[in-house]
């Protein structure tokens, strides 16, 4: 867990912040959580997209 888990997981961040904040601390993580953050944010952006393209297609 870092700062970033803890906050996206609280929806007190955005995907484009979760991702400015990790390319400011990726460098200082332990880089298999690195990883693993970086997994999530693009699984969170996937789902995202989706999202917005069912809405944009009704
Ligand atoms: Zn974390």
């Amino acid at each position: 867990m870092c700062l970033i888990c803890i906050e996206y997981q609280k929806q007190k961040m955005t995907i484009r912040e979760a991702w400015s904040a990790y390319g400011e601390m990726a460098a200082g993580m332990e880089p298999k959580h690195a990883d693993e953050v970086r997994e999530m944010l693009k699984e969170a952006e996937a789902k995202e997209k989706e999202e917005q393209q069912k809405n944009s297609n009704p």
